[in-house]
């Protein structure tokens, strides 16, 4: 049965900071909860899902068209390890698209205009779907053994999927010149890059 009410850590509108759409205003709609536990990971306190308000997914959706967005980022946490089918729905039923930034650690659920699948090797999806599914693949590098990983994740991908790469924001710089150099050697990839820590904003 689909939930009522979801774990709500945080929503606000801004832009889209990385990514495929990188510079788009988005609502974001931060869930609580995660299963990944990223060594890195920049919002730790999204981990825990008692960490969320548990709010009405009306008066959630409600809340998003107020703003005036036109776009609304699901994300986390890990948003998947939540049923998204009624939220997602009632926000596409407002004219708003839908955009989720997933792990794919948990199964897929909810309608996406955009899904944006950020796999980690220490907890990967369990089957294709998601990497079929996902319009953008984008892995995380903070060492040169992550050029293997991000080359295996292509591989399950689907032939359209935009293929981008993310230097982790506190690693070594020398990563930068080796995701480009990467990059000059593998021009189906692209950059991507956390734009909202250089501007400081969130
Ligand atoms: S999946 Fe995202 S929220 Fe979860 S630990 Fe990793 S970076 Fe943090």
């Amino acid at each position: 049965m689909a939930e009522k009410r979801l774990p709500i850590l945080e929503s606000f509108y801004s832009l889209q900071g990385e990514g495929y759409n990188v510079g788009v205003a988005a609502y974001f709609i931060r869930l609580a909860g995660c299963n990944v536990r990223c060594p890195w990971c920049d919002t730790p306190n999204s981990w825990d899902i008692a960490s969320g308000e548990l709010r009405k997914i009306e008066d959630i959706v409600n809340e998003a068209v107020e703003t005036g967005a036109k776009n609304v980022v699901i994300t986390g946490g890990e948003p998947l390890i939540h049923n998204l089918d009624e939220l997602t729905t009632l926000l596409k039923s407002c004219g708003l698209k839908v955009w989720l930034e997933t792990s794919g650690s948990a199964p897929l659920s909810g309608v996406f205009d955009w899904i944006c699948l950020s796999p980690k090797k220490w907890y990967l999806p369990e089957n294709d779907e998601i990497f079929k599914r996902a319009n953008e693949l984008k892995v995380v590098v903070e060492s040169e053994e992550d050029f293997i990983f991000a080359q295996e994740c292509k591989g399950r991908a689907g032939g359209q999927t935009i293929l981008s790469l993310q230097p982790q924001w506190s690693a070594d710089e020398l990563i930068a010149s080796k995701i480009v150099d990467f990059i000059k050697q593998n021009p189906e990839w692209r950059l991507s890059l956390q734009t909202h820590k250089y501007l400081n904003i969130r």
